[in-house]
This record gives structure tokens, C-alpha cells and sequence, in this order.
């Protein structure tokens, strides 16, 4: 593939390193590029700046161009463009070939691949898995839908090196046309999303299957037992199951409290998962019983698999121990934009919680999420930003003695100190707002950012309080 002086258009910069990563990769092999997007330079300054020390881009940002689709050589679409996009239809119509970062990363990576899919839980057991497979000493590489591109860096990985990848369901879709599926392929579950993109469930299933459809006898698929249907899905390699119960099956499953057994080829060894992992939630131990069930097909040793674990950190913002405060924890969970995530972060804990709760109206049922507040030991909810009145009125149906002290809050700092005045030690102060944030803050990310920092410095607030 000699790219040098091709007039290469990529479609979609984006904020996710996918777009970035393949301009990068396209500098450094002298294709001649151009970078369109519907979105502006202001809302991509981020990605821009990345790339203002790559002198000769061509940008057609805030809107598309016609000839950048008619006159390439080539077209780097990103996973985010739907199927049906009519500029795509110009590049086809005049015989442009069409690919996307993540195939053309596929296309010259020489290494084995390890890849995780699902519908929640993908970047944590990458990461996990990541962890895991380092800390046996291969150099190993973590990429793709987490954030990061390794396409720059593919001319550096070796045929000996291990690459783990999330894939989306949109990277997957496109990865088929390459007939290609990864040498051990994790699914975490799945569950109805982004229906707006596949149109049906059975498009999206569809797309998600590619990570199993082109593996061969000498791969290995990696299900969720605990989700019959992925548990259902046809492979073509060895099958190993991961699960909260063992049921006598080749994989990774719970044995008591304390101790998982992985089964394979007859033999038995047994791993201290639970102990190992401190994330707190059921959800977190299904991730890490995934990620130590792949490398254990790879055969990693149990010292390895043990290290990895321990020293895993929760990525940012999700169930994240971002403070520990007069015997009080905080933790951020701003990625739980939706009620089903913060119902599961509930389920994390047994301590007391005090939630911070509400956000941006997407138009979310949230009488589930009332209904998970009122059944857990939650002890005060601050109620933020556009939902917070009506998660309050659900929770006077489910709670109607109110022995959940609650408070709607007019801003963020105010709920925080309210929050803290309401805590004493022992207690879990929890952001999982279930809701999105833009109401009012930038994005889940300036949330639990402002979240960390007044926590991290909410010490002589605290003294206040315990005085
Ligand atoms: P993804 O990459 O699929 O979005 P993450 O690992 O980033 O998943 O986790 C995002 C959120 O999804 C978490 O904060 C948690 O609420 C939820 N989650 C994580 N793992 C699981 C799981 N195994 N089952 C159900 N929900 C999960």
C-alpha cells in the first residue's frame, strides 16, 4: 500500500483518536490529505491542535465538499459516519475505495490480536485484559475504540507483541468487509443500543457477531455465560464462558466468594479473582472474570493475571475512587449518563450511600432508577440540573416516609456541600447522575472533574462537620 503523494480524504476527525490517528499515520507515509468534517474547528480544537505541528492538511471542517469525495484515491471514512451518508455514496459512485482507521490499522499490524466487545463493560475488560497481558513481560499494545489509535505506531509492533483492542459495534461492521476476526474475541453482553445507527437489533447483533465470524479453529471465543444469548452465539473456535456460577463448562467461573476455577483441555487451576480486584460491583467482577478468562487461553501465569489485577485502577469516571476523606470515599461514576448505569453502580455497594443524582433531560424513564434508590441504603440523594425535580417526585412514590433525606439543588457546588454536611464516616458519597450533564457542565468529563477537586479538597470542610 505505497500511500506517498495519494490524495487521501479523511471523513471525520472526531474526538476519540480514531480520525487523529489516521491523519498521523497518513503524514508520516507522504499521502497528500484532506480532513473534512461537519463539525467546526472550534468544536474540534481539540483534535486540531493535535495535529497543528503536520504542516500541509487540507481542512474542510463545519460541512463537506463535493471533490474531496469525487477526485481521492482514497477514502478514510470514520466509524461514527452512517451507512447512508450521501457524500459516501459520491466517493462509491466515482470508484473511490473506501476504508476506515481501524482497517487499515488491521491491514498492517502484524501482531495477534485480543479484542473485546459488548455493549457495557468493553473498555474496562480492554484495559483489564491489557493490564493483565503487560504484566507477563510481552510488550503489548491497547487501542482502538478506548480512545486511542495505533496506526501511527503500527510500523513499531512486532509479530511477538500481543494487541489488545475495544471494538465498537461501527469499527466491527466495517472489519467484516475484511473478513478478519481477532485470535481471542471477548464479548461482555449484549443489550439494545445505538438501534439509531443499526436501524434494527438484528443489525446490531450482526455487527457485533463479526468479532466471532472469520475466527478459525485455532482462535478462541471468550462469552458472557451470564447473558444467554451472547452465551448463545455460534463460534468456530474453542469456546470459553466466563460466569458467576460454574456450570461445568470450559472457562472462567466463580467458585465461592473467594476463588475462581478456569477449566480447559482437562485441566483445572484456580485464581483468586475477587480478591485480587478492588473495584467495587458484581458488573466490575463479570469484566475482570472476562479478562483473566483470555489470558488464561493465552496462557498467562496466575502470578501474572494476579498483578495485573491488583494493580488496576478504575479508568476515569466510571466507579472511580477519586477521594478518600475522614473515613468517607467519593467516587466518580460521571459516565453513568443513563439510568441503567447508575442503577448498576448502585448495586456496587453495601455501605451507605449519598448519591448525586440528575442532569440533562434526554427524555429517559427514570422510574427505575427512583425505584434502585429506594430499595439500596442510600441515606440523602442531591438532586442536580433539569431531572432533578422529577427524580424527586418518583421518589416520593417509593418513598413516601422520606426516609431518604433528599435535596434539590440549585448548582453543583452547593449539592456537594450539602451532600458532605449530610455524610459521616463510613460513608460512600457517590456521583452517578444517570442522566448526561450538558444542562449544566461541559460533559461528563468537566463533572467528574469538578467532583474530584472539591473532593479532594473537601478536608477542612469535613473537620467542620465532624466538630
Ligand atoms: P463501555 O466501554 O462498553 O461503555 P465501560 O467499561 O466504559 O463500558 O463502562 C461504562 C459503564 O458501563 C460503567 O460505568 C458501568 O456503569 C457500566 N458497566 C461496566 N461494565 C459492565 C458490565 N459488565 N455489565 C453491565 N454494565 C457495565
Amino acid at each position: 500500500m505505497d500511500l506517498h503523494d495519494r490524495r487521501v480524504t479523511v471523513m471525520g476527525l472526531g474526538s476519540f483518536g480514531g480520525g487523529l490517528g489516521a491523519v498521523q499515520f497518513l503524514a508520516q507515509q507522504g499521502a497528500r490529505v484532506t480532513v473534512t468534517d461537519n463539525r467546526s474547528a472550534a468544536e474540534l480544537s481539540e483534535s486540531l491542535a493535535q495535529l497543528a505541528e503536520i504542516p500541509s492538511i487540507t481542512y474542510h471542517l463545519g460541512g463537506h465538499q463535493r471533490e474531496d469525495f469525487s477526485t481521492a484515491e482514497l477514502l478514510v471514512v470514520s466509524p461514527a459516519v452512517p451507512k447512508d451518508n450521501p457524500f459516501l455514496r459520491i466517493a462509491i459512485d466515482a470508484g473511490v475505495p473506501l476504508t476506515s482507521e481501524m482497517n487499515l490499522f488491521w491491514e498492517l499490524n502484524p501482531a495477534r490480536v485480543i479484542a473485546v466487545t459488548g455493549s457495557n463493560g468493553k473498555s474496562t475488560t480492554t484495559a483489564m485484559t491489557h493490564a493483565i497481558l503487560q504484566a507477563t513481560g510481552r510488550t503489548c499494545w491497547l487501542g482502538g475504540n478506548i480512545g486511542r489509535s495505533l496506526l501511527p505506531n503500527v510500523a513499531e509492533i512486532q509479530p511477538s507483541d500481543a494487541v489488545v483492542l475495544e471494538l465498537s459495534s461501527f469499527q466491527l461492521e466495517d472489519l467484516d468487509r475484511l473478513q478478519r476476526s481477532p485470535h481471542v474475541a471477548i464479548v461482555t453482553n449484549f443489550s439494545a443500543n445505538h438501534l439509531d445507527r443499526h436501524g434494527t437489533l438484528e443489525n446490531y447483533r450482526l455487527a457485533k457477531q463479526a468479532i466471532l465470524r472469520w475466527q478459525t479453529p485455532a482462535d478462541f471465543a471468550i462469552l458472557n455465560q451470564d447473558d444467554a444469548f451472547v452465551a448463545s452465539w455460534s463460534t468456530r473456535g474453542p469456546t470459553l464462558y466466563f460466569g458467576l456460577k460454574d456450570t461445568g463448562r470450559e472457562g472462567l467461573f466463580l467458585e465461592g466468594k473467594d476463588h475462581a476455577v478456569f477449566r480447559f483441555a482437562g485441566q483445572e487451576r484456580r485464581l483468586a479473582v475477587p480478591e485480587w480486584l478492588s473495584l467495587p460491583g458484581v458488573h466490575n467482577l463479570q469484566n475482570a472474570l472476562a479478562a483473566a478468562c483470555a489470558a488464561c487461553a493465552l496462557e498467562a501465569p496466575v502470578e501474572a493475571i494476579e498483578r495485573g489485577l491488583r494493580g488496576y485502577k478504575a479508568l476515569p469516571h466510571r466507579l472511580e475512587l477519586v477521594a478518600a476523606v475522614a473515613g468517607r470515599q467519593f467516587y466518580n461514576d460521571s459516565l453513568a449518563t443513563t439510568p441503567e448505569s447508575a442503577i448498576v453502580a448502585l448495586a456496587a455497594f453495601e455501605q451507605p450511600i449519598i448519591l448525586f443524582a440528575g442532569g440533562y433531560d434526554k427524555g429517559s424513564d427514570l422510574t427505575e432508577m427512583a425505584y434502585a434508590i429506594a430499595l439500596k441504603p442510600v441515606k440523602a440523594v442531591a438532586l442536580m440540573g433539569t431531572t432533578g425535580p422529577r427524580l424527586n417526585e418518583l421518589l416520593d412514590q417509593f418513598d413516601p416516609e422520606k426516609r431518604i433525606r433528599r435535596r434539590v439543588c440549585e448548582d453543583f457546588p452547593t449539592a456537594f456541600n450539602w451532600a458532605v454536611s449530610e455524610s459521616m464516616r463510613g460513608d460512600i458519597l457517590l456521583l452517578s447522575p444517570g442522566c448526561a450533564s450538558y444542562d449544566s457542565f461541559r460533559n461528563f468529563v468537566d463533572r467528574g472533574t469538578q467532583f474530584r477537586d472539591l473532593a479532594v479538597g473537601s478536608s477542612s470542610l469535613m473537620a467542620r462537620i465532624d466538630s
